[in-house]
């Protein structure tokens, strides 16, 4: 019997499934949904191309096994479906895979009762970065050389970003080198440092395969009871094999987390200075938002925006007809969502005008965590803005005239 914390190499057992490491994460999925321990697996599969990912909507165990394998070239964020497509899994069981920011996003959209958290099964994937199509394209054509429609298979090795052609060509480039120069991961990735996702039921990864396993297994953590009673199902119902981790394995695999935890923090920091601090930050803020079309793609593909009735479509807080809108349609995000935001980066990567709103938000929240210690999206606490009584914060406005809670905007330069 596994328990939390317990780790192992697993592989499947099927000569059918081709997966990116040992083949068990899509072993596990198959073996849920056959066993009717979930009604439906929510992962992710090819479309047209490489740099197209899908989501998967899947109840045929059968067609499992054509989701295998890693897809980088990608935005998706998979717990907004379930809450906008599938009731917020409120009426069936669903085995989901999440990188970092899909299990934070789902505990967000948990902790708002949007997503009934009983009825989920997540499959973490440890995620060192994902790339968006558009830069995988053109850093393909003018980096490699190579055109991005031959590519058949990308994947992230050794700090290096390789693609293999149609014709068997293999091509890396050191991820660090495509990043000094624009390219490479995206942004929001380059500053994130949810490395290990032990916020789902089982987490799953490549590194700290050595040895013999290296390239042939999972890396494999349990991280609830839920993930060890479905883990040592799927080992009993035999559709995985493991055996322990080689311990140099283990040692290896916590160092790459922390040199990924501390590199996420180095960018952030270089990335926060970009925008400049105080006025002369309020004043690039304005700027790029003058560029808004006001398609909402932000609030609709943010995993914190789900109101019904959005403050932003209030004639007396936003004026309608107006493009660009005025600037409290952003300043009312802003207040909304920065407590919470959890880098996911889509009202960034989505956004037609390439208004850097992930990287706005997210260093809002990081000056909001360092003033009040809130983490979204690592436990079912509440954001602190939940905790505010709305009677009591207005006789306390009220009574000091005053509504100046912190000041991010002050210029603080001088
Ligand atoms: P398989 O059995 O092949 O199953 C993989 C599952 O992942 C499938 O269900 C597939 O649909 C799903 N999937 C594919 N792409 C995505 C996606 N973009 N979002 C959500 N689900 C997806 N591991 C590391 O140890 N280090 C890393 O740096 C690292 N980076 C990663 C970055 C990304 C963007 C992704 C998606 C995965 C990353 N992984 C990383 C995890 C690793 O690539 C494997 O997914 C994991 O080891 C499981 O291997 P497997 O053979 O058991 O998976
Ligand atoms: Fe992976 Fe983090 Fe980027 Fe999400 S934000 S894709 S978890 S690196
Ligand atoms: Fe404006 Fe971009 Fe949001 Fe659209 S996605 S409303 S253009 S900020
Ligand atoms: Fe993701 Fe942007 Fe929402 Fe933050 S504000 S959670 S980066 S969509
Ligand atoms: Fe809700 Fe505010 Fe997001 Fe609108 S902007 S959906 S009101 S959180």
């Amino acid at each position: 019997m596994s328990a939390k914390g317990d780790t192992f190499y697993a592989w499947t057992k099927s000569s059918d499934i081709k997966g990116e490491c040992g083949g068990a994460v899509i072993s596990i999925l198959k073996y849920a949904l056959e066993n009717k321990i979930v009604d439906m697996v929510l992962t992710v599969r090819k479309g047209v191309d490489i740099y197209d990912p899908l989501p998967a909507f899947i109840t045929d165990p059968a067609e499992l096994a054509s989701c295998a394998g890693s897809l980088h070239c990608g935005t998706l964020l998979l717990p907004k479906l379930i809450k906008k497509y599938l009731d917020g899994a409120r009426n069936m069981k669903i085995a989901v895979t999440v990188k970092g920011c899909d299990a934070k996003a789902m505990y967000e959209l948990g902790k708002r009762n949007q997503i009934n958290m009983d009825n989920i099964f997540m499959i973490g994937l440890n995620c060192g970065g994902s790339v968006s199509p558009q830069i995988a394209r053109k850093m393909i054509a003018e980096k490699y050389g190579i055109d991005p429609d031959d590519v058949v298979k990308e994947e992230i090795d050794k700090g290096q970003f390789i693609v293999i052609t149609k014709d068997g060509q293999h091509k890396g480039i050191s991820i660090d080198e495509l990043e000094e120069v624009g390219l490479g991961r995206r942004p929001n990735c380059q500053r994130c440092e949810t490395k290990i996702p032990r916020q789902a039921d089982i987490v799953c990864g490549n590194w700290g395969v050595v040895g013999d396993k290296a390239g042939k297994a999972t890396f494999v953590e349990i991280c609830s009871s839920k993930g060890a009673k479905l883990f040592d199902g799927a080992v009993s119902a035999g559709a995985i094999d493991t055996c322990a981790p080689d311990a140099k394995g283990l040692a290896i695999r916590s160092k790459i987390e922390n040199v990924m935890i501390n590199l996420g923090k180095k960018h952030q920091e270089k990335q926060f200075a970009s925008l400049g601090s105080g006025a002369k930050r309020l004043g690039f803020i304005k700027g790029e938002a003058s560029r808004c079309i006001k398609c909402y793609n932000c609030i609709e593909q943010c995993p914190i925006c789900y109101c019904n009735e959005c403050s932003t479509k209030k004639p007396h807080l936003v004026r309608p007809g107006l493009i660009p809108p005025d600037f409290m349609f952003h300043l009312i995000r802003f207040s909304h969502v920065s407590d919470s935001c959890v880098n996911c980066g889509q009202c960034q990567e989505l956004c037609p005008m390439d208004i850097p709103n992930a990287l706005v938000m997210h260093s809002l929240q990081v000056e909001m965590q360092n003033l009040f210690g809130y983490v979204p999206g690592y436990d079912m606490q509440l954001p602190v803005l939940a905790y505010v009584e709305e009677a009591a914060e207005r006789k306390r406005l009220a009574d000091t005239g005053s509504d100046q809670i912190f000041n991010i905007f002050t210029d603080n330069e001088e």
